[in-house]
């Protein structure tokens, strides 16, 4: 039960146990990794020493892909992809409007036109017959990206890929531990990225990774990230324009840690989705028993038979009855509740910059605006309890009842 003296205790700076903060990610650094960080700072091997390797061997095996190549971000690591594969003006890359702006952005980088495709309605995810729609005589890629820790419907779009000659990279940055019919994200496409920001299931810091089977790509983006070297080669022999995109021993040693932990964290995160799904009124009370009128207002990503969920953040859906701002007065009263929370995403297409590049309006996309613009992520990390969720669950209910 809510205090009624809870203002009063607020203005005291007495807060109760009970409302305490809670974050909406919080990354997960043990002692292990403390250790293996520490370790690397008393060598003189800061970047490109032997920790970089390791990363990428350890990384390689757990996503089941031959190669992997570190970089310093998920957003370095699509761009080195899009120069690495020659996509460049004129060409065209087939992509979802409802993912974070980084998998549009870097093909713009290279200035090439992503093409976008709307969502399917319950998954969140590309939908094929809107990329079908959407190829033309210039596409080049597919760009599909694995929502929330979903893989993407793989069979249909590596269907399309192949009757158009089309690459495949994949967004699999929020999807370390996802499979689609047991095979891995990242190594779903002709190539998959990665990235550690602290959100993420598994963190550097700063960092990402590159994976694939195919060898010649991986030695092309090793160079890319490297300002252009060749493998061996002086230090000063740039045979091709490259980027500063490495990631140090530091962060590799620190990935390395958190990799090896990847199990531990991955069930974690699956257990406090459990709990939401448990104490969420979807279809059903608001999991007390006492049936309130918040029944049937709340939608969860509906997730796919044929797939393994690796859970990157925790989104539920307004039903269709609430608008735009009644979801933003949802996410200022949870956050004046002391919990954390998101819209997640806002549609790319109607960013700024990219609504005038495309001449974009609302209403183009219209199934990932409908979604878009009613998502709430709730907190979702690795040190949630069951009391921390019942209480989300709770202040959510009470401000949809
Ligand atoms: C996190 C993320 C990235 C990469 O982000 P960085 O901050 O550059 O590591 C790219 N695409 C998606 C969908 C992401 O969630």
């Amino acid at each position: 039960m809510k205090p009624t003296f809870k203002g009063e205790e607020h203005s005291r700076g007495l807060k109760p146990a009970a409302d305490r903060e809670i974050p909406l990610a919080r990354p997960n650094v043990t002692p292990a990794e403390i250790d293996a960080v520490v370790e690397v700072l008393r060598t003189p091997n800061l970047s490109l020493g032997p920790k970089v390797g390791e990363f990428e061997q350890a990384f390689a095996r757990a996503v089941g892909v031959r190669e992997a190549v570190a970089v310093s971000s998920g957003t370095a690591a699509l761009h080195v992809l899009i120069r690495a594969l020659g996509i460049g003006p004129g060409d065209e890359v087939v992509t979802t409007p409802f993912s974070f702006v980084a998998s549009a952005n870097c093909v713009l980088y290279e200035r090439a036109t992503p093409v976008f495709a709307d969502i399917d309605a319950e998954t969140w995810n590309i939908d094929p017959a809107k990329i079908e729609a959407a190829v033309t005589p210039r596409t080049k890629a597919i760009l599909p990206v694995d929502v929330f820790g979903q893989p993407a419907d793989f069979d249909a779009i590596r269907d399309i890929a192949r009757r158009h000659k089309l690459v495949i990279i994949e967004d699999s940055c929020e999807a370390l531990g996802a499979a689609y019919q047991g095979v891995r994200a990242g190594a779903l496409g002709d190539a998959g990225v990665f990235g550690f920001y602290p959100n993420k299931q598994i963190t550097t810091g700063e960092g990402g990774m590159i994976t694939t089977n195919d060898a010649d790509l991986a030695a092309m983006c090793r160079s890319l990230r490297n300002q252009g070297r060749d493998a061996g080669a002086g230090w000063l022999a740039h045979p091709r324009l490259g980027f500063n995109y490495r990631l140090p021993d530091i962060n590799c040693a620190l990935g390395l840690a958190q990799l090896r932990r990847l199990d531990e964290l991955l069930s974690a995160r699956a257990r406090v989705a459990e709990w939401y799904i448990e104490e969420l009124p979807v279809g059903g009370g608001c999991g007390t028993g006492i049936s309130p009128p918040t029944a049937g207002l709340l939608q969860l990503q509906r997730i796919a038979p044929n797939v393994r969920m690796s859970w990157f953040v925790f989104v539920v859906r307004l039903a269709d009855p609430f608008t735009e701002q009644d979801r933003d007065r949802v996410l200022s009263g949870l956050r004046s509740a002391g919990i954390g929370c998101s819209n997640y995403f806002a549609p790319i297409h109607l960013q700024p910059y990219i609504r005038e590049l495309g001449g974009y309006r609302p209403g183009d996309f219209p199934v990932c605006e409908a979604v878009a613009s009613r998502t709430i992520a709730l907190p979702f990390h690795h040190e949630l309890t069951r009391d921390d969720v019942r209480r989300v669950v709770a202040e959510l209910c009470s401000l949809l009842a």
